[in-house]
């Protein structure tokens, strides 16, 4: 049974970003039978807030991307706090007192004789009197994770081989001076306890997988498997951090994007597979494949995204709207499935629906045209092949053809120069409706 976890930090806005990378832990999870656990890292007290989880829980929903399993690290201390024990115990959490001023000037004087400024483990050295002694004056330490100083190499499901060497890399930090976890710690003990066995995640986590390698192996004994896709750039190749406030959910919701537009756009950027609008998850799932992620940065581009909700939109059978429609206050079936070509968000089924029962001011730029046009009307029943019918007689009666035939009646019936197809709109609007517009009525 595979069990992925998406584990954001309620620290603001879910964002196109970290939103792709719950998509794919959902698609995973869906794809290979098992669970999805929806962690929330709020260990930073300070800058974790409810109204923050509320939004991602909310947006995530909006998405359709649901979890089986629920966790927050901040009710999980006990535990953090039995690991961090397990490895003082063993000799691999000890404490430091430097203060970071001192870590700072360490760091310059190592960068100026032209070593890597990695943390040079002297408080190692202490001894327990040493330690007595800084207590005494005051001084509360820190705790680094003695990393082993070897090669650490995975197989990553999408980079292929990894390979870091923590002899490189400073001891981290596992918990503050204030007695606070950071990040790294509470995050392999909630993954050893939910039995994740898969990890993906972006490539900015590459490095503490290395360090949360050493971790696994020091409090569990095994290692789940790791995947890190390459990070969302922007259309012209920017990083999109800077702008990810901007580019969060809640924006492209209020934007009119659909939540399966989002899905989709997010689901396939950065695969082999082209990006297309897909109507369910079911379909996504059925093409997920983590071996399609590529290696490159994936483009998150807003132009795309909104050309693709129009696409989805004209997609959609009338069953999947019916309810909006009904709230929205407009027609039908034969409503839909003749606008929703013309839709670029569904809102504007609002706009069109006055096409319909009016009130439409027609535009007569040509009377003459119009009258005829007027008096050539077909009586009813009409259906879509009375279009075709009428505009054969005014041709033959006007001697126009092309644009010159069309475009004046459709000015004249629908005060637009452009919209739906005719011959599914008139037989709607029916032919008094017609008769009145062509008249120059308000109808
Ligand atoms: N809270 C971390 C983040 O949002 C989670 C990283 C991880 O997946 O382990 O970056």
């Amino acid at each position: 049974m595979t069990v992925v976890r998406f584990a954001p930090s309620p620290t603001g806005l879910l964002h196109v970003g970290n939103a792709r990378t719950a998509i794919v832990n959902f698609l995973f999870a869906r794809k290979t039978g098992g669970k999805l656990l929806l962690r929330i890292d709020d260990t930073d007290h300070e800058r974790s807030k409810k109204e923050y989880e509320d939004g991602i829980i909310e947006h995530l929903a909006w998405l359709g991307v649901t979890h089986d399993l629920f966790a927050r690290q901040s009710e999980r201390a006990p535990q953090h706090q039995a690991a961090a024990n397990l490895l003082k115990n063993i000799g691999r959490l000890y404490p430091c007192y430097e203060s970071q001023l001192e870590l700072d000037r360490r760091r310059q004087r190592q960068i100026a004789s032209g070593k890597p400024p990695v943390y040079d483990r002297a408080a190692l050295a202490l001894t327990a009197e040493d330690r007595a002694k800084l207590e005494a004056e005051g001084k509360h330490p820190h705790w680094r994770f003695k990393l082993s100083q070897k090669k650490v190499a995975w197989k990553d499901l999408i980079r292929g081989e990894v390979e870091i060497d923590t002899a490189h890399l400073s001891d981290p930090v596992l918990i503050r001076e204030d007695g606070r976890f950071l990040y790294t710690l509470p995050s392999v003990v909630d993954d050893v306890d939910f039995g994740i066995t898969h990890i993906i995640r972006g490539e900015d986590h590459v490095t503490n997988t290395a360090v949360q390698i050493e971790l696994f192996e020091a409090l569990a004994g095994t290692v789940p498997a790791f995947g890190h896709h390459p990070l969302l750039i922007g259309a012209g190749g920017e990083a999109l951090s800077k702008r990810l406030g901007s580019l969060s959910l809640k924006l492209l919701r209020e934007d009119g994007i659909e939540p399966m537009t989002a899905v989709s756009y997010l689901a396939k950027t950065g695969t082999s597979d082209p990006i297309t609008a897909q109507p369910s998850l079911d379909a996504l799932v059925a093409e997920f494949d983590l071996a399609k992620i590529g290696r490159a940065p994936a483009h998150f581009d807003p132009a795309e995204l909104s050309n693709l909700n129009a696409k989805l939109l004209h997609l959609l059978p009338y069953d999947a709207v019916a309810d909006r429609l009904a709230a929205a206050g407009v027609g039908g079936e034969a409503f839909w499935e003749t606008v929703k070509a013309n839709l670029t968000r569904f809102s504007e089924v609002t706009s069109l629906w006055p096409l319909v029962v009016g009130p439409v001011t027609p535009v007569i730029e040509d009377n003459n045209f119009i009258a005829e046009a007027a008096a050539a009307l077909p009586p009813e029943p009409w259906d879509e092949t009375t279009w075709n019918v009428f505009t054969k007689t005014v041709a033959a009666a006007s001697g126009r053809k092309g644009k010159e035939l069309y475009h004046p009646l459709r000015l004249a019936l629908t005060g637009l120069d452009h919209g739906p197809e005719l011959k599914k709109l008139l037989p709607l609007m029916g032919r008094s409706r017609a008769l009145a517009r062509l008249k120059g009525e308000t109808a």
